[in-house]
């Protein structure tokens, strides 16, 4: 069976207050959303992207999570298409350091904007799906929250992006969450910045973390995690800490989260404290920035046609219908508090993503373009990094424009088709 029809099949639900009619809408402009938003456009679709905040970046923005983690095997870049058209606009604009990796994620809040638009995508910030209208089978249209009170919008077609599989579970897809043995997520980290740090003075890693473990032994630092995570930044004399852990909290909880927001601002507290007496570098630097909002690592993944294992991931699996690569191996924050699993893919080497791991069960007009997509609780722990998610999210958006163009849905897409799209449009997906 395909789209009822299109266009017009659901236009009854479609926005009283706007003329255009939507082929798709991505909800969630993170590293996902905004790649799926943008290559859905440029393949012919009407688009919008909802999101919640007043900006575009999701994590990268929100959650001031920094540098890209790898996008390379080796030396040979393995992730490219929109991924790589975004660090070249980020480096053009003198927001992205040499390494390609660290990036400035003030001027990407424009950068973004400007990219949506310049590629024809509709922007509706503010406002949070909270709501879906099915007919069997099929969202008919996403309801939004926002101080005009609620809203539903119409499509064809959608994209979850909003990383934590918000449309997918409301429309009543399969869903898993966390580890097997008892349903606990990656910790979630506030992240912070701080200015003024004299980094010429700055100890080695090695050095700074057994000062932590004496402020640790001392009871000055109460932080869980077991070492101190911190980067250099774009800016000079600016460090950049993904290091304070909360755990035991849930990302689908207002409750749980405001807990642990409270918490991870504690941490930084404490850390300040610790870096300003006793690290040497820091006794005149100054907290610039916490992050807007807690950094969440993991929530619902939503069951899909093929489920990614760590297995996959470990023994650089290609697959007929890939998507997408990576090489990023598993990277396993204790749920329970200290420690980290780490394992690495053999040097050199990459995995695929399959397409069927992007479409959901149950639900026949969306498509997955986040960090949700289906996987196992190891394997999303290597997929979740954002140069791989913006591969998702550019497959998705393009899959979506495809099926629309076709009258289709996605699971009848050919992924041949798929891929000889994404190709020329410089996705990396050689299995070689
Ligand atoms: C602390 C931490 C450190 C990390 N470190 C790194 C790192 O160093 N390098 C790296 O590459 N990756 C890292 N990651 C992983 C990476 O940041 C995320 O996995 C990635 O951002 C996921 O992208 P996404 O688009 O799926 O979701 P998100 O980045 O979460 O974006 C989702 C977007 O959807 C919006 N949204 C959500 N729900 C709704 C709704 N119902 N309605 C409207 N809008 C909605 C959100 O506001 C957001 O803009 C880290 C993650 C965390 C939390």
């Amino acid at each position: 069976m395909g789209l009822a029809n299109t266009p017009g099949s659901t236009r009854s639900a479609s926005r009283k207050s706007q003329s255009h009619y939507y082929d798709l809408i991505v909800v969630g402009g993170g590293p996902g959303g905004v790649p799926a938003a943008i290559a859905a456009a440029r393949n012919g679709a009407r688009v919008l992207l909802v999101e919640r905040y007043g900006f575009l970046g999701g994590m990268a923005t929100t959650g001031l999570v920094n540098p890209y983690m790898s996008f390379r095997a080796g030396e040979k870049v393995i992730i490219k298409g929109l991924f790589e058209e975004l660090l070249n606009m980020l480096a053009e604009n003198g927001a992205l350091l040499r390494d390609r990796q660290h990036f400035e994620a003030e001027a990407m809040k424009w950068l973004l904007d400007e990219w949506c638009l310049q590629n024809g995508v509709d922007l509706l910030l503010h406002a949070f799906a909270t709501g879906v209208r099915m007919k069997d089978s099929v969202i008919e249209a996403v309801e939004v929250h926002h101080k005009g009170g609620r809203e539903a919008i119409a499509a064809d077609l959608f994209i979850d992006s909003t990383g934590d599989g918000d449309i997918a579970a409301l429309a009543g897809a399969p869903f898993e969450i966390g580890r097997t043995e008892d349903g606990a997520c990656q910790p979630m980290t506030t992240c912070f910045r701080m200015a003024n740090v004299d980094t010429e003075r700055v100890p080695s890693r090695k050095d700074v973390n057994t000062l932590y473990d004496k402020a640790k032994e001392a009871g000055e630092v109460k932080n869980p995690r077991e070492n101190v995570l911190f980067f250099s930044s774009v800016n000079p004399a600016v460090i950049h800490f993904n290091t304070t852990r909360i755990i035991g909290k849930s990302a689908l909880s207002a409750q749980s989260l405001t807990e642990a927001e409270l918490i991870g601002r504690q941490q930084i507290k404490e850390m300040v404290r610790f870096l300003k007496s006793s690290v040497p570098g820091f006794e005149n630097a100054y907290l610039m920035k916490i992050a807007p909002q807690i950094g969440i690592r993991e929530s619902r993944r939503i069951s899909g046609h093929y489920a990614l294992t760590a297995d996959d991931l470990l023994s650089a699996r290609k697959f007929d219908d890939a998507i997408g690569c990576g090489s990023y191996g598993i990277d396993i924050h204790n749920p329970g508090g200290t420690g980290t699993v780490i394992k690495h893919l053999q040097p050199g080497e990459w995995y695929q993503i399959p397409y069927r791991s992007l479409i959901p069960q149950k639900i026949s007009n969306l498509l997955i373009g986040s960090r949700c997509i289906s996987s196992t609780h190891e394997a999303h722990s290597a997929i979740r990094i954002m140069p791989i998610v913006a591969a998702i999210g550019q497959a998705a958006g393009t899959a979506a424009a495809l099926s629309k163009q076709k009258g289709i849905f996605p699971v009848e897409l050919n992924p041949g088709d798929l891929r000889s799209t994404l190709l020329r449009q410089k996705a990396f997906l050689s299995n070689e």
